[in-house]
Parts: C-alpha cells; structure tokens; sequence
C-alpha cells in the first residue's frame, strides 16, 4: 500500500506512522517538508529549507530518500547522530514502508581497524612490554576476529588509549593503493559496502574528506549518488572551510618522525645517520612551539613569524624535514612502509610550500595553536565558488536542510558562503507554541558588554531568574574566559547543584544535569548545539550576550576585509547573519517538546538598543517579550509542576 503512497500521504492521518505508531504526532509542517524532498528528489534540484524544533525533519527527508528508488547519501553533523539515524530513525522508516533497500553507515577511517600499521607497530613495541604493547597485541588478536574492523567493537582497549594511534590510520599515513594488507583493508570493505547500498548515512567530515581524499588519488571513498541530503547543514559552511584548506601540523610532522623510524627499523635498519636526522627533526618542531610560545587560539601566520625568533625555527624545522625526506628518498626502494613515508614528506613538504609561499589574494594564511602543538594553515575566504561549482556539476539532488538556516526569514546568507543559486527555498516554524510554552526576558539595566563589569552584571541578574526558574537552566557563554569569571560568582550565591563545563566530559556532564534536581549547568561552545533535554529539568536558557565571533580571528578578519573591497557591509552582511544563526541554536535548546515550558533570557542589552538586534529578534521564534523580573516570576509560577518528566 505505501508503496504507491506520496510522501506526504505516509507522514499523513492514514499513513503507517498515524495508523500503527501511537503517540505519532501529525504535523502538516512535516507532511509539507516531505512533499518539498520528494520533488527536489524527483527533479534533481536543490532545495534549502529551514524546519523550526519539533518538525520532524528526519523522517520528512528519509521517508522520500528510502521511497524514491534512487542512490541517496545522507550526511549529518557528528558520529553520535549517524548513529541515532541509521540505528533507530532509518528502521523505524522502512519498517513502516515495507522497503527492502539496502543501506550502510560509513564512518570516517579513524573509526576502523589498520591491520598494515598495526603489524608494523606490534613488531616495533611488543618486545618493550608495559601498557601499549599489551593493547596492541589484545588488537592483534581481535583483528583475527573482527569481520567490520570498527574499533567501537573492541571494549577491551579503552577510547582513547594510544594504541589506537598505531592501529588506525590517517589520510597522510595510508599507504592505498600501494598497500600490501588492502585485500583485507577495513576502510576499503567498509567503503565497498557503502558502494553497494541504496542509502548511505556519513557525516559531513566525511563528505568532505571525501572531497580531499580525490585529489590525493586514494579511489572515491562515497559511491556516486544521485541524492545528497545534507541534515545539520548549518554546520557545513565551517566544515567546507576546514577541507577545501591546506594544512601541515606539528603532530603529521611528528608521526612521520615516528613511522619513518618504525619503517626504517622492519626495513632497514643499516644507515644510522637515519634515524639521528629524525630525532633532529623533533628537536627542531619542539624548539619552534618554544619559539612561539603558544597559548590556545588563533592568529595570523605573517604577525606569528614577526616574533623574535620565529623567522629563523621555522627554517630549521623545514630544512631538518627537507633532509629526513631527502634519506627517506635513498631508503624508498627498500620497502613498502619506507616508500609511504617518502611519498608523506614530500607531501608535507609541498604543502610547507603552499602556506607559506606566495599565495593568492582570497587565501589566507594562518597558525592554530592547542594545548599539544600546532597547526599552519592556508583557507580559501570563501568556498562559495568551489563548492557551488561541486553541486552544480553532480546531476544529483541535494537537500540542506536545519532548524537554523534563515536570518530574518532569509536563507541569502546560507546560499551566499556555499555559493548555492538555483532551486527552492522552505521555511517552516515549529509547530511548537512559543507564545503560550515560552517567554522572551531582556532585563533592564544591564550595562553595554564591552564594560569591565559585564559578567558580574550578568550573573546578578541571573540569579533571580534561576531563583524563579528553581534552577534548571542552562547558562550560555559567549567565552570560555566569561564562563571561568562567572563560574565562581555563581558557586557563592547560588542554592542550586552546578555544574561547569571542564570538569568533567561533556556527555558526563550532560547526563549529570539530566538526572540532578534543580541543576545550573554553565557552558559554551559545543553546549550551544546537538543538546537535548526535555521537559522540566530544562526550563530556562540564559545567554550572556549576543555570539558575535571573536573579532581578531584572522579568518573572520580576512573575510571581513573581502567583504569590505567588494563594498559590502561586513558588519551587517556576515557578523550579525552569523551570529543570528549561533543565537537561534542556542535558544532551541530550550523548547525541545510540546510540553515544555521555560523562559530564553538574553542578557545583551543591544537586543533592544541597537537597530540590528531586530534582526535578531526577528529571526526567533514568535514569544512573548518582557523586560520585567516579575513576569518571569508569574510565568514559573503559573507553570504546572510536573508537567513532563526528563527526555533522553
Ligand atoms: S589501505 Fe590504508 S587503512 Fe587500509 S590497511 Fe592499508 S594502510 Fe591501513
């Protein structure tokens, strides 16, 4: 009977959801998404759409993928949501069609088992004993067992441990096609499997290594498809940037050291000049990260080498790579192992070239530093031209669709950054009811946040919404430096549990607040997004400010000047649409089901001061707005207790 049924008609009253699912809501939001996929499908379009919380867009977009008979690749934002779509979402969907497709999951290759490095690392380790090479030998054995080589199989060596770095590999450190162990390669099975389906799910740091992997002459690692739905696709923009780059870390110049040297010995072993070149070579990467003296951040490569010093470790570090690459060319012929590692250095060092060469006037060049080293990298301004070259020449159709695409019911942002032109454009709001479940509270008096005492301003007149909301918030940073201020004054005067990002791992910290009654959980970045409590324990979202990015990244900078030689606006043409959309994830944190209730407060006095914070205002969902404690008050006090319980 589905079989013939319109997308729409399955989603609809006498579709097998309404008929045999209870507790399956109808939404004329969901059918209508359903019915906009199923034609871009059909048609081979693009079709961008915007679909509030609560709409249902998973099963808006699988019911036509799995019904339409085509090759479809679906792609979202992280490991943690390919799984929830391809274990729980993408049955229940063809369980209810009566479809026989096939489907697969594919992950990035980290997530797979190396059987060519993990004998070349068992070899080298397992005579030293200790931890790593009682892992790598439980890895040995498991490899005999395993028929998937997903490392999520392998409980008996904790996530994490460093034996996994010897036992999966990179794109740098892959031997492909030169490789001995590729008949029985985990990757390349996992990627013929995936050739094989109707329906593909990946993420999209996989689409786009994808993209990367071309050019390095690996294969196709994603099978031609016809379809690309790309879910989460406000996070693409940021991802496209990060591959369409050229990059060299501290860490791939580290581990060619390292492989070199493992080679050399199973290869080798007869030129000890060799391996005195290496250690040369790690010596010379320790001394530039002095050198530099790295905290955490970004900044540009040019300002970077103007440092005493720089200029000068920078060179040494690129001539000691230079020579290691130089023997590394006499030992190639020597074998298999030996011969990757040559063809990674001189990959390593072409790309040395390209950062730090003459380079063209859209590219910039730039330095990330962590806590564990560093990375150079060379970004392209834009993707725009790049990626919408990409769409337009796949005869495919590709669906991006998100709860947070528009700007002010605008998806001209979205389309500029991804260069996207032709097609459709949908927007639905949620089906929530904002006006009735949730209240807008922008307090009064709040000091502009460039003043010293902004955070202390901010904390002040949380407290009496916390104590009005009896805890249950989330409070959203801007800053990790905001969080760390807050966080003390918090812990002085608040009467309710909480809990701080840092101190323990997110998903830790995250179940820690689901189950504590009343909880205050502080947070930034990656809380902003892909969280999802319902019910009581979340009634209150709290954001210090409008997310406006940090303005001395100098990607943001680079970008803003483009924008300001081609005569636009960079303030109103990408600082305020960015921000918006990071401002819309955060506020869907707080209405996550049809019987929450709660209260979005927005600290940033320029909400209402400024002419752009109607653009923000108008980019939320329609609520009430108040500038007064005591409607927040009456709004808690007006709300049923117990009214839903905690959602997973
Ligand atoms: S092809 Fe690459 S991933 Fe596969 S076994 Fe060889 S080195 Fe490892």
């Amino acid at each position: 009977m589905t079989a013939d049924m319109a997308a729409a008609d399955v989603l609809g009253p006498e579709g097998p959801f309404a008929t045999s699912h209870p507790g399956f809501a109808l939404r004329v939001q969901q059918q209508e998404m359903a019915s906009a996929v199923e034609q871009a499908l059909e048609a081979r379009k693009v079709l961008v759409c915007e679909a509030g919380t609560g709409t249902g867009k998973t099963f808006a977009y699988l019911v036509p993928a799995v019904a339409s008979g085509i090759k479809v690749i679906v792609s979202t934002g992280t490991r943690g949501l390919q799984d929830q779509l391809y274990f729980r979402d993408l049955p229940q969907v063809k369980e209810a069609l009566g479809s026989a497709i096939s489907t697969a999951m594919l992950k990035g290759r980290s997530n797979y088992l190396c059987q060519q490095r993990l004998g070349l690392y068992h070899a080298e380790f397992q005579h030293l004993g200790g931890e790593l090479a009682g892992h790598l030998g439980r890895l040995v054995q498991w490899s005999g067992r395993t028929h998937t080589g997903d490392i999520a199989e392998m409980a008996d060596v904790p996530e994490g441990a460093e034996a996994w770095r010897y036992a999966t590999s990179t794109v740098d450190n892959c031997l492909g096609q030169e490789c001995p162990r590729l008949e029985d390669c985990f990757v390349a099975k996992a990627r013929r499997a995936a050739m094989d389906a109707d329906l593909v799910v990946i993420n999209h740091h996989l689409f786009f290594a994808d993209l990367a992997l071309k050019e390095d002459g690996f294969g196709e690692l994603l099978p031609t498809a016809a379809a690309f739905i790309m879910d989460e696709a406000h996070q693409i923009p940021a991802v496209a940037s990060r591959f369409f780059s050229t990059t060299v870390s501290s860490r791939q110049m580290a581990e060619l050291a390292r492989d070199s040297a493992a080679a050399y010995h199973q290869e080798a072993g007869d030129m000890p000049d060799f391996p005195r070149a290496l250690g040369d070579l790690e010596d010379a990467l320790r001394g530039l990260r002095q050198v530099l003296g790295l905290g955490a951040g970004r900044s540009a490569w040019d300002e970077c080498m103007a440092a005493p010093g720089a200029a000068d470790a920078f060179e040494r570090c690129r001539a000691r790579l230079g020579q290691a690459v130089a023997q590394l060319e006499v030992l190639a012929p020597r074998g298999k192992d030996l011969a990757g590692c040559h063809g990674r250095g001189l990959e390593l060092m072409r790309r040395l070239e390209r950062i730090t060469g003459p380079r063209q006037a859209d590219e910039v060049a730039w330095l990330e530093a962590g806590e564990r080293g560093f990375t150079l990298n060379l970004t392209p301004i834009s993707v725009a031209e790049s990626f919408g070259r990409y769409v337009k020449e796949r005869d495919a159709a590709w669906v991006f669709t998100s709860a947070t695409l528009a700007v002010d019911g605008r998806f001209d942002h979205f389309d500029g950054r991804l260069g996207l032109k032709s097609g459709q454009r949908r927007r639905w709001d949620s089906p929530f009811e904002f006006h009735r479940q949730a209240l807008c509270y922008i307090p009064d008096g709040l000091p502009d946040p460039s003043s010293p005492a902004y955070v202390e301003a901010v904390v002040a007149a949380a407290l009496p919404v916390l104590e009005a909301s009896r805890g249950r918030a989330f409070v959203l940073f801007t800053s990790h430096r905001a969080l760390q201020r807050a966080a003390p004054l918090f812990a002085e005067r608040l009467r309710f549990p909480l809990m701080v990002q840092g101190e323990r791992p997110r998903t830790a910290l995250l179940e820690r607040f689901r189950t504590t009654p009343n909880g205050v959980l502080l947070g930034t970045g990656s809380f902003w997004e892909g969280v999802d409590v319902r019910g009581d324990a979340l009634s209150c979202v709290i954001i210090d400010k409008l997310p406006f990015a940090p303005p001395d990244d100098p990607l943001l900078q680079a970008r803003l000047a483009a924008l300001r030689d081609q005569g636009g606006n960079p303030f109103a043409d990408y600082q305020v649409p960015e921000a918006v959309i990071t401002l819309k994830q955060g506020v869907g944190r707080l209405i996550r089901d049809i019987h929450d209730r709660g209260v979005l407060m927005i600290c940033d006095p320029r909400m209402l001061s400024r002419n752009y914070g109607r653009v923000f205002l108008r980019s939320l969902p329609v609520m009430p707005l108040s500038q007064r404690l005591e409607d927040v008050e009456a709004f808690f006090a007006s709300a049923t207790p117990g009214e839903a319980g905690v959602g997973s």
